[in-house]
């Protein structure tokens, strides 16, 4: 089965996690903050926070802006459950806004609507988590232009979008943003096997981050109830929890990142062949905001459904050997979100999207020879 997604590892990488695994240090040691350091300076943010996973980071990133109990969170609907359930897990209410139908993004129609009718009704978000799906970023200006306006903070889910760009300057620059998550799960960009980071410019949000991530535990004195006992002293000041990244994860994304341009690169060519082919078959191929140059985590092609519906179209590649996948299930269709009475028919875009899309292989390690394998099994399916 060719996968629609995998990791692709080199010598260098291997010898980078051996050489942790000889050291002193497998965690806590200088990898992370080294790993954390190249990362915010690649995407041009002032701090990085590293951590075992985006599902960790988009948590801590909820309480860093003081999501709780009573507050409202919106998102996308089109998204991993992991950028609707760290809202839950703060105790707060997740709503959804439908996607745009080009982008396949959270809509920024839709969003400035809902917040006019929730702001009459009192409701605002005290988040929004814009998700840039496939790796093609928000229209970022537009809703940081609406956070200012309806005074809400903004977190963005990244974690198909390192090495992506939206209005020439890196995803993660946190220009328009908060909070920006990247997820390091081996489908995504880049690898540490499991693991995510959270950047940010504001020096505060960062050190509440660095404190969530590690049982909200300080060995700063200045941020102590009182003087230091001695030098073994320590305070736990806030409850966090251990979702720090460890050196042998750190070391590998450190290896990763040297290559980070080059899978981006291979990407696009990759999606570049498949627009041409594709282009007189009768599906939709992924719109490309002429703002935005995506990181093409995925790339989703979308049935213009006629002669054959896409449970055949996708039950035929699987047969064939293509591991197609379908990103994603919306997050209110899901038997756990149900409790909490969403409407389909609030979400008419996602629900059409539902029914079309197709996520087809894309990854750097995909030869020419599979990816010819794919067109051909593609055409003789849907021609
Ligand atoms: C993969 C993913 C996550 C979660 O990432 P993990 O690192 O696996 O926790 C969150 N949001 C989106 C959009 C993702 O694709």
């Amino acid at each position: 089965m060719i996968p629609y997604g995998r990791q692709s590892i080199s010598e260098d990488d291997i010898q980078a996690v051996v050489d942790i695994l000889r050291s002193d240090y497998l965690t806590q040691g200088p990898a992370v903050p080294a790993f954390e350091s190249a990362v915010a300076k690649y995407c041009k943010a002032k701090h990085a926070v590293a951590v075992n996973s985006a599902t960790s980071a988009l948590h801590i990133a909820c309480l860093a802006l003081g999501v709780g109990p009573g507050d409202i969170v919106w998102t996308s609907p089109i998204t991993f459950v992991a950028s609707a359930n760290c809202v839950l897990y703060c105790g707060a209410q997740v709503e959804f806004v439908d996607i745009d139908p080009k982008t396949y993004n959270l809509s920024v129609e839709q969003l400035a609507q809902k917040l006019e009718a929730a702001e009459k009704q009192g409701k605002l978000p005290k988040v929004v988590i814009p998700v840039h799906l496939c790796g093609q970023s928000c229209d970022m200006a537009a809703i940081f232009a609406l956070s200012q306006r309806y005074g809400f903070k903004v977190i963005e889910d990244a974690s198909h979008a390192i090495g992506g760009r939206y209005k020439n300057e890196p995803v993660g620059n946190c220009k328009y943003s908060d909070i920006t998550v990247f997820s390091f799960h081996p489908v995504k960009i880049i690898t540490t096997g499991e693991g995510g980071m959270a950047l940010t410019n504001d020096a505060n949000i960062a050190e509440r981050l660095q404190l969530l991530r590690s049982h909200g535990i300080t060995r700063d004195e200045s941020k102590m109830t009182h003087a230091s006992d001695g030098p073994w002293y320590y305070q736990q000041i806030d409850l966090g929890f251990n979702y720090r990244m460890t050196d042998i994860q750190a070391a590998l994304g450190l290896s990763q990142m040297r290559r980070l341009d080059e899978f981006v690169i291979k990407r696009h060519e990759i999606a570049r062949q498949y627009d041409l082919f594709l282009a007189d078959v009768s599906v939709m191929t992924p719109w490309q905001h002429p703002d935005v140059y995506s990181a093409f985590h995925l790339y989703v092609v979308r049935l213009q459904v006629g002669n054959k519906n896409r449970r055949e179209v996708f039950e035929s590649l699987r047969a064939e050997g293509i591991g197609v996948n379908l990103h994603y299930i919306p997050v209110y269709r899901q038997p756990y979100y149900e409790q909490f009475g969403y409407n389909r028919s609030d979400y008419p875009e996602a629900e059409k999207y539902y029914a079309e899309a197709i996520s087809i292989p894309i990854f750097p390690s995909l030869s020419h020879q599979m990816q010819s394998k794919v067109k051909e099994k593609i055409a003789s399916i849907l021609r």
